[in-house]
């Protein structure tokens, strides 16, 4: 079950995403590419929410932390570690919440995912994925809304001979879907609209 923001973060429509210096290499414009595909699937699919710039840390609703090892972060008295080895593939959002409502996401993201002592690190259109798939836990929903294409539990990345090809296979009822392009599962779009534009 997905956890709404805030009333007023909700009201607004909007995420404020600081990307701290934490990111190496290209990670920071990956974030922007991940968030410009969610804002233009949004649009098209009326979720009624989107990812903003936020260049002050104190104003962002989202923090983005690259990690190798372990980081800690605070909000409001409580402090979550989280422990991603760089070359993880897959990221992690830790959510605080307070009444049931959403005041504050940090998204952490593998600083060299897939790269181990004899392979390089997965291309570019992985870690789009990677970051495309914490944004939508940004919006509330949880490990239990994962299914489906985009919000997939166990999507697998493939390496292809360039790393720019790389790509990420999700297993769906029709078989493999490969991304990108970014895409998510109208089920996912639902659970996401009625996050943010029902009842209340
Ligand atoms: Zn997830």
């Amino acid at each position: 079950m997905p956890t709404p923001w805030k009333d007023t973060v909700r009201a607004s429509g909007r995420l404020k995403i600081h990307c701290t210096d934490s990111l190496v290499g290209d990670w920071r414009s990956v974030v922007a590419d991940a968030m410009t595909e969610f804002n233009s699937i949004s649009t098209r699919g009326t979720l009624g929410v989107s990812f903003v710039d936020e260049a002050a840390e104190d104003q962002a609703n989202v923090i983005v932390w690259n990690v190798d090892g372990t980081r800690s972060t605070s909000f409001a008295g409580t402090t979550t570690t989280v422990n991603l080895r760089g070359n993880a593939s897959a990221g992690n959002t830790r959510t605080f919440s307070i009444g049931g409502r959403m005041e504050m996401a940090h998204v952490f993201l593998p600083s060299t995912p897939g790269q181990y002592s004899q392979m390089r690190a997965l291309g570019r259109p992985v870690r789009l994925v990677i970051a495309f798939h914490e944004l939508i836990h940004c919006c509330g929903l949880h490990n239990d809304d994962h299914g489906g294409l985009a919000f997939h539990g166990h999507p697998s990345a493939t390496r292809a001979r360039n790393a720019a090809d790389d790509v990420v296979s999700v297993q769906t009822e029709n078989g493999y879907v490969h991304m990108p392009p970014l895409v998510i599962t109208p089920e996912t779009g639902r659970r996401i609209r009625a996050n943010w534009t029902s009842g209340e």
